[in-house]
């Protein structure tokens, strides 16, 4: 029996050309938050901590700036639109995987993604600052403390029934990419597969991912 395809697409870099919620902490965040971002990239401070603790010093009032700032400053890759496409007419199961926040992916998406096709943080902006709800937290096995686990989600599509394939362009992307059947990789995720022996396809545009699934699909299904 045929596995059928499902893609874990990362949103940040990925999806977006721009690191959003970067851009987001560099006109919102509070003072300091660059020695936060440094201890997660450095890994003595866990993804939902950190990221967590800037937004809570963040004021709820200050959500409607941010989503037009997202708004503004966020574009879709080249290529983005079509893929989705491209992935309904050859029945892959399309998933946005992001450890951003959803007062500022949904409004992006909007029109282009269900709702249930997109695995991110919730928040809780009814208190003096923003609340990030960890709605997709890390399964027993995973112990990475990620907020938004990859590796979590994508234990519930099993290799057995699942061709599972990871896009993505950051750190954050390597748990997800060693539990992959097949890595498309852009930036750092290139070093980072390179480091730990991780085969990949390179992609700057999705039609170079559609390229690689063309080719890939073919000895996948084989
Ligand atoms: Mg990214
Ligand atoms: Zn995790």
């Amino acid at each position: 029996m045929s596995r059928k395809t499902v893609i874990f697409c990362d949103f940040d870099g990925t999806a977006a050309e721009q690191e959003v919620i970067v851009s987001l902490f560099q006109a919102f965040g509070p003072p300091g938050w660059e020695a936060v971002r440094d201890a997660i990239i450095a890994g003595t401070m866990s993804v939902r901590e950190g990221v967590g603790g800037i937004f809570a010093r963040i004021p709820s009032s200050r959500v409607p700036e941010m989503i037009e700032h997202a708004r503004r400053i966020a574009t879709l890759r080249l290529g983005f639109m079509e893929f989705l496409d491209y992935c309904r007419v050859h029945g892959h199961r399309f998933l946005l995987t992001s450890g951003g926040v959803d007062f500022f992916i949904y409004p992006i998406l909007d029109g282009l993604l269900s709702r249930d096709q997109i695995y991110c943080n919730g928040s809780d902006c009814s208190g003096p600052t923003v609340r990030i709800l960890w709605s997709h937290a890390c399964d027993g096995q995973c112990r990475a403390d990620c907020g938004m686990c990859k590796p979590s989600i994508m234990r519930r599509f099993p290799p057995e029934q699942y061709h599972r394939v990871v896009v993505g362009d950051g750190v954050t992307d390597l748990q997800a990419a060693k539990l992959a059947d097949l890595v498309v990789a852009r930036d750092l995720l290139v070093v980072k597969c390179r480091e730990v022996g991780i085969s990949y396809q390179p992609f700057e545009t999705f039609y170079d991912v559609m390229a690689v699934l063309d080719r890939m699909g073919a000895e996948a299904y084989r």
